[in-house]
């Protein structure tokens, strides 16, 4: 039987990671090949690959994805792609815009090019709640217009556009996703929970922003690459499909937890200017994945957050390797 050749972008990263040790895990499915192609800029980790790396089905590419003649050569030989590259910290996207503009949005028309040229049976894009804009209540639907206020929601739904105008142009299959912040092991420390978990391991003060009264809805990573998989086999063409985690806390909810998990003081709390444009909740009706594709988080909050410490606890050689890579050049 032959298998399935899907071309994973991003993959040395937090979420395309564990998508990759899914998929080519005991409990994925045998019949897809994985190739991984990854820039590795600073927040990939060749750890992140470390449990995959002697798998016959998998391949590691190194390479950017404006990358249009690597990108050409890859599509020949792969019938579906599953996008994660992405700048995708909003803070660097308020320093500077422009690796965000290049690789969220010439990164993903490169791939989306490539795709159509070579008939590449399904394009799976992984986008971001962001994208809607901040909410005061209630949750966002798939129909509710994009809003975007950072630069690095706007890339994002700069580049949702192109990919579902691929679909409605060409007849990509283009499948869309849109999740809520995702936490769990293997994320470079710079977002909230990763940097504060090591900073208060490290006996170090956090940084809360503002009055710390943002709502953020979390996600536990096992449930967001379950999600983007069912979407993959089960969803449909140039549809979005919201991937909610269904634990709304505010930051200060939130960072109070941290403190408690890794045994700090609640003087580790150290209140700063607040992020430009900080939005104040974000939050996506997810009942169209749940009746379509029988989507539902199952990760516990509390027993996911434990874990997570305790993976950062235990792992400071793993999270603090730099992102010097082991995989194979260009091909
Ligand atoms: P990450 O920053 O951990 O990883 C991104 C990966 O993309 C890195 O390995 C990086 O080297 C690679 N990359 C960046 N630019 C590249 C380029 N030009 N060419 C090739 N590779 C490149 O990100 P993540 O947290 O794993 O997020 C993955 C996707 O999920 C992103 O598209 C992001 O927008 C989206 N997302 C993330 C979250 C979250 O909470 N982390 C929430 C919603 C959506």
């Amino acid at each position: 039987m032959s298998k399935t050749r899907i071309l994973v972008t991003g993959g040395a990263g937090f979420i395309g990671s564990h998508y990759v040790r899914t998929l080519l895990g005991p409990l994925g499915p045998d019949d897809v090949t994985v190739t991984v192609l990854d820039a590795f800029t600073y927040a990939a980790n060749p750890a992140n690959l470390d449990a995959v790396q002697d798998c016959d089905r998998y391949r590691l590419v190194v390479g950017d994805i404006c990358d249009r003649d690597l990108v050409d050569r890859l599509m020949a030989e792969h019938d579906q792609v599953v996008h994660f590259a992405a700048e995708s910290h909003v803070d660097r996207s308020l320093a500077s815009a422009t690796e965000f503009v290049r690789s969220n949005v010439l990164g993903t028309q490169t791939l989306l090019d490539a795709a159509l040229r070579h008939g590449a049976d399904r394009f799976v894009h992984v986008s971001t709640d962001e994208v809607y804009g901040s909410i005061p209540e209630g949750s966002c639907s798939e129909e509710q217009p994009v809003n975007p206020n950072s630069p690095y929601a706007a890339s994002k739904a700069s580049s949702d556009l192109i990919a579902l105008a691929y679909h409605r142009s060409h007849g990509l299959d283009v499948r869309v996703t849109r999740c809520s912040n995702n936490y769990g092991p293997h994320q470079f420390p710079e977002k909230i929970i990763p940097l504060f978990v090591t900073r208060l391991l490290a006996g170090e003060k956090v940084p809360l922003y503002g009055d710390g009264l943002n709502v953020r809805d979390w996600l536990h990573v096992d449930d967001h690459v379950t999600a983007v998989e069912l979407v993959r086999t089960r969803g449909r063409a140039g549809e979005i499909y919201n991937i909610g985690g269904g634990t709304e806390l505010t930051n200060r909810d939130l960072t109070e937890l941290l403190v408690e998990a890794c045994g700090a003081g609640r003087d580790s709390v150290e209140y700063v200017t607040d992020r430009k444009g900080h939005d104040r909740r974000y939050s996506v009706d997810w009942r169209k994945a749940h009746v379509e594709l029988g989507y539902k988080p199952r990760k516990n909050f509390t027993d996911g957050l434990a874990e997570t410490v305790a993976w950062y606890r235990d792992n400071p050689d793993v999270w603090g390797r730099t992102n010097q890579t082991k995989g194979s050049a260009p091909c």
